[in-house]
């Protein structure tokens, strides 16, 4: 097993299936651009190859599907329906929810078992102003679906100080009723966010948000597991929220995390713009693969940080 010094290795694979998306959030994408697919986009056979050897080589045991966003690409179903078949001990999804009503029927068929949706805001007109895509009631509707189904859902908010924080108690309120749990994401230092006053402006930290709640529940902070990137509180008799606090208590000393971009590079880390091509070597039988990919592995955990530190690279790109 591949083991950095302080005890980090992979076990959490982020695979990104394209670039593209239907939204254009405010602080993902710089103003005037449309998010497209990478120019060499790997097909889902690749990607589920991929999957397959880095299992084999790293001992990874949990995918989350993401992108871009992973339901506008037509390979999404293949990939879904493939690596649930794989011997994995977690498969999950990340998506803004547009196109959940659309997918609802393979993700039925796949047997997936729970999905995070990314919502900001419970208004349809700040909805248009921050995703600067798709429609808020579609959202809604697709959770619905998904709860339905009987899907664990969970529900991503990246709190804006000037856009959407004054929503939380709100947005919490909706989650608590349904039975989802929300995960507030600290704004992250990535892509144009990096040298830009707006980041310091609209940053919304864990004291912030738990002030907020404050006001309006009383909460106890409970255990999360060891490289669980969320800080969690309970609700007594109401549920669970979490926090993923990159600033205020970063993650990066237990972060089991390895991402795969959808045209084929390995990150090891969010903070660092290092990568690392693997699709060629897919066209390999699996035995000349994975002394390569072990190697390849080595450095990308060389690349993991001691702390967050932002990067130019975008969520987008290398799978949030
Ligand atoms: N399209 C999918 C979705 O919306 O969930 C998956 C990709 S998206 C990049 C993954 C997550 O990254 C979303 O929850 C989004 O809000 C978050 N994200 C993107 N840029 C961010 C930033 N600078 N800081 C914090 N979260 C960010």
């Amino acid at each position: 097993m591949i083991v950095d010094r302080l005890g980090r290795r992979f076990r959490n694979l982020r695979v990104s299936l394209t670039a593209a998306c239907n939204y254009a959030c405010t602080y993902c994408v710089p103003d005037g651009k449309r998010l497209l697919r990478a120019k060499h986009e790997l097909p889902a056979t690749k990607l589920l190859k991929a999957v397959t050897m880095l299992q084999q080589a790293t001992g990874i045991d949990k995918v989350r599907v993401t992108g871009g966003e992973p339901l506008v690409t037509p390979k999404f179903d293949e990939f879904l329906l493939g690596v649930m078949r794989l011997p994995l001990s977690d498969v999950s999804l990340t998506t803004n929810g547009q196109l959940l009503l659309a997918k609802k029927d393979v993700i039925a068929e796949s047997s997936l078992s729970r999905i995070n949706v990314s919502l900001d805001t419970l208004n349809p007109l700040r909805f248009k102003q921050i995703a600067r895509g798709g429609d808020l009631d579609t959202v809604l509707s697709g959770i619905d679906a998904m709860l339905e189904l009987g899907l664990k859902v969970k529900i991503n908010m990246v709190p804006l100080r000037s856009q959407n924080f004054a929503e939380v108690p709100a947005m919490l309120n909706y989650c608590l009723d349904r039975g989802i749990e929300l995960r507030f994401i600290e704004l992250m230092r990535m892509g144009h966010l990096l040298h830009s006053n707006s980041f310091t402006s609209e940053f919304v930290s864990m004291e912030s948000l738990l002030d907020s709640i404050g006001e309006h529940h009383e909460f106890v902070r409970t255990d999360a597991p060891y490289d669980s990137t969320a800080v969690r509180f309970q609700i007594p008799d109401r549920g669970v929220f979490g926090i993923i606090a990159n600033e205020s208590e970063p993650f990066c000393r237990a972060c089991t995390r390895l991402r795969l971009s959808s045209d084929g590079f390995l990150y090891g880390c969010l903070s660092n713009a290092n990568k690392h091509y693997i699709g060629d070597m897919l066209e390999l039988p699996s035995h000349l693969v994975l002394p390569k990919l072990q190697g390849m592995l080595v450095q990308a955990l060389g690349d993991k940080k001691l702390a967050f530190q932002g990067e130019v690279t975008v969520m987008k790109l290398i799978g949030g």
